[in-house]
C-alpha cells in the first residue's frame, strides 16, 4: 500500500498530466514561406503529402525517393499548389553515395538549406521473423543510416541556417511490435541516434532542431496493404500526419506524437508494467491471419 502512494499514484498523475497536455500551437503557415526544405520518401504516402502542404506555404522543395516517374508528378502538382520551387532527385537509399547527391543537389540550386524531412522507408515483410539477417542489414542501410548520412552531410548548412531536422519514426521505434522485427529494429537506431545527437548539440550550442516524430497506424496505401487484414486499429489520416509533421519541425518540438499525444505514456507505462504493455500491444494484433 505505501508502495502503491509512494511510486504508482503520483506516476499515474504525470501520466494523466501528459495525457491531457497538448503544446502551444503558435504554428502560421508563413513560417514555411520561402524555406528550403528536403522531403524524403516524397512519391508516395505522408511524404507525398508534406510536399504538397509544403507547397502551399510557398516553400522551396527538393525530393526524392527511387520512382522518377511518380517524383515528376508530385513535383509538377507542387508548382501547381504554389510551391517557391520544386525539384527532384530520384534513386535509392540503398546505394550510400545517394544522400551526399541530394544534398549537393540542395547546394547547388539553394546554397542553403533550411528543414531535412526523413521519411522514407525501405520494403520489410509483416510477418514472423524469418531469420533473413542480409534483409536487416539492407534495412538499417536504408531506413538508418542514410538518415544518419543525410544528416552529416546536411549539417554544415542547416548550423548555418539555424534549420530543422525531422525524423519520422513510428510506435515500432518505441514499443516493440511482433511481425515487424527488422522495421521496429531500425526506428530504434533512429531515437537513439538523433537522441543522442540532440543531447551533443545542446552541449555544443548547436542551433538545429531535431523532432522525432512516433507516428501510429496511418491510411497510406503501403501501410494499409501491408498490415489491415490483422491490426485492428483505424487509421489516421495521412493529409493531417503531414501537416503535424511540418507544424513540429518548425515549431522546434522534440516530439511528435500522432495521432494521438497519448503514445507518449508508452514509455511511461513500459517502465511501470512492461508486461502489461505487451498485452495490450499483442490485443491489437488478428494473429491467427498471419500466415507464415
Ligand atoms: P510509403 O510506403 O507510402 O512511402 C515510402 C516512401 O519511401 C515512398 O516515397 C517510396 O518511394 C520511398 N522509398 C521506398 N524505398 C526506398 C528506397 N530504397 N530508397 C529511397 N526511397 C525509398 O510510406 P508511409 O508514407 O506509410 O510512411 C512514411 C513514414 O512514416 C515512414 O518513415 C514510416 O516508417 C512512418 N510511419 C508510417 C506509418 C503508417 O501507418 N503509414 C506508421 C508509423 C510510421 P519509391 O518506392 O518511389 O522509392
Amino acid at each position: 500500500m505505501g508502495l502503491l502512494l509512494k511510486v504508482f499514484i503520483p506516476l499515474l498523475g504525470l501520466a494523466l498530466a501528459f495525457y491531457f497536455y497538448s503544446p502551444p500551437d503558435n504554428f502560421s503557415e508563413e513560417m514555411l514561406r520561402g524555406k528550403r526544405v528536403i522531403v524524403t520518401g516524397a512519391s508516395s504516402g505522408i511524404g507525398e503529402q508534406m510536399a504538397y502542404h509544403l507547397a502551399r506555404m510557398e516553400a522551396h522543395l527538393l525530393l526524392t525517393a527511387r520512382t522518377e516517374a511518380k517524383l515528376q508528378k508530385v513535383v509538377e502538382r507542387c508548382l501547381e499548389l504554389g510551391a517557391a520551387s520544386a525539384h527532384y532527385v530520384s534513386g535509392s537509399m540503398e546505394d550510400t553515395t545517394l544522400p551526399e547527391v541530394v544534398v549537393k543537389e540542395a547546394e547547388n540550386i539553394w546554397g542553403g538549406l533550411d528543414m531535412l524531412i526523413l521519411n522514407h522507408i525501405g520494403h520489410s515483410y509483416f510477418n514472423y521473423f524469418n531469420g533473413d539477417v542480409g534483409h536487416v542489414r539492407k534495412l538499417l542501410e536504408t531506413n538508418f543510416l542514410s538518415y544518419v548520412a543525410m544528416t552529416t552531410h546536411a549539417l554544415p548548412m542547416l548550423k548555418e541556417s539555424e534549420g530543422n531536422i525531422v525524423v519520422v519514426s513510428s510506435m515500432a521505434g518505441r514499443a516493440a511490435s511482433p511481425f515487424v522485427a527488422p522495421y521496429s529494429a531500425t526506428k530504434f537506431a533512429l531515437d537513439g541516434f538523433f537522441s543522442s545527437l540532440r543531447l551533443e548539440f545542446i552541449i555544443d550550442k548547436v542551433n538545429v532542431s531535431i523532432t522525432l516524430c512516433i507516428l501510429g497506424y496511418i491510411d497510406t496505401e503501403n501501410a494499409i496493404q501491408a498490415i489491415s487484414h490483422a491490426f485492428r486499429g483505424t487509421p489516421a489520416p495521412k493529409e493531417e500526419c503531414a501537416l503535424e509533421i511540418i507544424k513540429s519541425g518548425v515549431l522546434r518540438q522534440r516530439e511528435l506524437n500522432y495521432p494521438s499525444q497519448g503514445l507518449g505514456n508508452l514509455l511511461l507505462l513500459r517502465a511501470i508494467a512492461p508486461d502489461f504493455l505487451d498485452s495490450l500491444i499483442r490485443s491489437n494484433y488478428k494473429v491467427e491471419n498471419i500466415r507464415r
